[in-house]
C-alpha cells in the first residue's frame, strides 16, 4: 500500500529523532511491502525563521493533504531564544496548536507501558508493579474547562474568576466511540472518567458513553471517579486498558500515567480527528540542551509512527513489529543516555540516536 505521511522535523532534536522514525518506516516498508512519501512541512521556530509567522496556511494545507503527519518537536530554551521575544501567537507553540485546530484534531492517546528492562526507572514498589502495566489514556482535546468562556472581574471590591466547563453530548459521543474503538484493538476494556458526583458535565458524559458502550458489546466498560483513578494509577496500574476522559482530567492523568513509566523519551503520543488521520509525536519537547549532539532518544518518536501504521492506517502487523522490535532492542541492553541505569550495569550498553534508529531497524522482522 502507498501512504502520504507529512513530516514536521521541527525544531531542537526534532530532526535528529524524525530522521530515525523514518528510517523505521522505510524499514517496515521494505519488509512489508508498503510506500511511504514523505512531504517537509515546517512549523515552529524552523518556521519563524524561514516565514515569519509559526505555521503558515501552505503548510496546512500540506498537513491537511497527507493520510497523517508525524512531527519531532518545536520550540527553543525558552530562555534565550529570540522567538521568546515575540508575541505570544507569533511563538513556536501557537503553530501547533493552530494545527490542532485547523485538523480539529480532538482526540489525544497517551500509552503508558512499563518495558521490564527499564523497570528500575518506575518509581513504584515491586509488589505494586507486578506483571507491569501497559494502559491508554484518551483525552478529551478541544473542549471542556479549556475551551469554555472565562473572565477575571471585580464584583463589589473583590477579584473574581470565572472559567467554565462545557460539553454537548456529541462532543462526547465522538471521543466516547475513538474509546471504544482503540479499546477493540487492544484488551477491550474502558474505564470511563468522571466526577459525576458533582459535576453536571460529568453526569452527561456518563450517560453518553452508556450509550455508545450498547453498540461495544465485547467491551468491558467501567465508570471511575477521577480522584479514585488518580489513586488507582499508583496503587493499581495493572487494572487498566483504555482511559477515557475529559480535557482537563486527561491533561493531569496522563502526566500521572506516564511519570510512573520512566523517561520521557520513550512517551509516544497521537491526536486524532473523526476520520483517519492523526497527528503523530513524542510527548517530549524539543530538548534544546541536548539538541545537535546525537544522544536523543529516538525511540518516543518510533514508537509515535507505530501508533500511525496502527491507527491511520490499520497496519497492526507491522505496528506489533516495531513495537516488538524495540523491545528486543531493551532487551539486548542498548541504552540512550536517558534510559541508562543510575548504577553500573555491564549488560547494558550506551549508545547515540543513530545507532538505536539502525538497531531498531535491524531487529523488525
Ligand atoms: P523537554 O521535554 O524538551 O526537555 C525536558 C528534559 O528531558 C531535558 O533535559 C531534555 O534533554 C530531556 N529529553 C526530552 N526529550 C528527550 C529525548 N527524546 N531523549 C533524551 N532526553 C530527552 O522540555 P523543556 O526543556 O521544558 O522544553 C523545551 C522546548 O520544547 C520548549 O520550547 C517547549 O515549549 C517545547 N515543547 C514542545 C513540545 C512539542 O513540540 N509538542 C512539547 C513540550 C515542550
Amino acid at each position: 500500500m502507498e501512504f502520504q505521511i507529512g513530516v514536521i522535523a521541527g525544531d531542537g532534536i526534532g530532526p535528529e529523532v524524525v530522521a530515525e522514525a523514518k528510517k523505521v518506516l522505510n524499514k517496515v516498508g521494505a519488509v512489508y511491502g508498503h510506500s511511504f512519501h514523505y512531504k517537509s512541512i515546517l512549523m515552529g521556530g524552523c518556521s519563524i525563521d524561514a516565514t515569519g509567522v509559526p505555521l503558515t496556511d501552505e503548510a496546512i494545507a500540506a498537513a491537511k493533504a497527507s493520510d497523517a503527519v508525524l512531527m519531532g518537536s518545536i520550540g527553543g530554551n525558552t530562555q534565550t531564544s529570540p522567538w521568546y521575544q515575540l508575541p505570544p501567537q507569533l511563538r513556536p507553540e501557537a503553530g501547533l496548536l493552530k494545527l490542532r485546530k485547523s485538523l480539529n484534531l480532538f482526540a489525544n492517546l497517551r500509552p503508558a507501558y512499563l518495558y521490564e528492562e527499564l523497570k528500575e526507572a518506575c518509581p513504584l514498589r515491586d509488589n505494586i508493579i507486578g506483571d507491569g502495566f501497559d494502559m491508554m489514556i484518551m483525552r478529551e482535546l478541544t473542549g471542556g474547562l479549556y475551551f469554555g468562556e472565562r473572565k477575571t472581574e471585580e464584583i463589589d471590591g473583590v477579584m473574581t474568576a470565572v472559567d467554565t466547563l462545557t460539553y454537548n453530548e456529541n462532543e462526547i459521543r465522538r471521543i466516547a466511540k475513538r474509546g471504544f474503538d482503540i479499546a477493540m484493538k487492544r484488551r477491550k476494556k474502558v474505564t470511563s472518567v468522571d466526577k459525576a458526583n458533582v459535576l453536571d458535565s460529568s453526569r452527561l458524559w456518563r450517560k453518553v458513553v452508556e450509550e455508545v458502550a450498547e453498540d461495544y458489546p465485547e467491551v468491558a466498560y467501567e465508570h471511575m471517579l477521577v480522584d479514585n483513578c488518580a489513586m488507582q494509577l499508583v496503587k493499581n496500574p495493572g487494572q487498566f486498558d483504555v482511559i477515557l476522559t475529559e480535557n482537563m482530567f486527561g491533561d493531569i492523568l496522563s502526566d500521572e500515567a506516564s511519570m510512573v513509566t520512566g523517561s520521557i523519551g520513550m512517551l509516544s503520543s497521537a491526536s486524532l480527528n473523526d476520520t483517519k488521520f492523526g497527528l503523530y509525536e513524542p510527548s517530549g519537547g524539543s530538548a534544546p540542551d541536548i539538541a545537535g549532539k546525537g544522544i536523543a532518544n529516538p525511540i518516543a518518536t518510533i514508537l509515535s509512527a507505530a501508533m500511525m501504521l496502527r491507527y491511520s492506517f490499520d497496519l497492526d502487523k507491522e505496528a506489533d513489529a516495531v513495537e516488538e522490535a524495540v523491545r528486543q532492542v531493551l532487551k539486548d541492553g542498548y541504552r540512550t543516555i536517558d534510559i541508562m541505569p543510575q548504577n553500573e550495569n555491564e549488560n547494558v550498553t550506551l549508545i547515540g540516536t543513530a545507532k538505536m534508529g539502525d538497531f531498531i531497524c535491524e531487529r523488525i522482522k
